[in-house]
């Protein structure tokens, strides 16, 4: 005999960040269901990105890359750290734009090849 049946869980209000344990509300600013914290930029794998349901991973989802798509809105690129699924979720206006930098910089700050090249060209 089985008690644990499916409950759908109410609509939180808030949520308790993975990483750095921020309690954020489950709103950005904009109204939009937020699915990162805005502090770390840290989310977590709840939903499945290949279908349309939920994930049953719940790994913890960190902060790998910006993309600027056409139009020019930032958006994260997340990978779950415990089965590598790749996820994109669009910049809330209050992330931290320190953290934001830091990432996007990223790649400028460590180029795998000499910068001198770039002055030849
Ligand atoms: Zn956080
Ligand atoms: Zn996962």
């Amino acid at each position: 005999m089985s008690t644990t049946e499916p409950s759908p869980t109410p609509r939180a209000l808030t949520f308790d960040c993975v990483r750095c344990g921020l309690t954020v509300s489950a709103l950005d600013p904009d109204g939009r269901e937020r699915d990162h914290c805005p502090g770390c930029l840290s989310s977590r794998h709840v939903v499945d990105h290949d279908g349309d349901g939920a994930s049953a991973c719940d790994g913890r989802m960190v902060p790998l890359s910006i993309a600027v798509p056409r139009g020019g809105v930032w958006v994260l690129v997340h990978r779950c750290v415990r089965c590598d699924e790749l996820a994109e979720s669009a910049v809330a206006a209050d992330d931290n734009p320190l953290v934001l930098m830091r990432i996007a910089v990223r790649p400028l700050a460590d180029p795998p090849f000499p910068l001198d090249l770039l002055g030849e060209v």
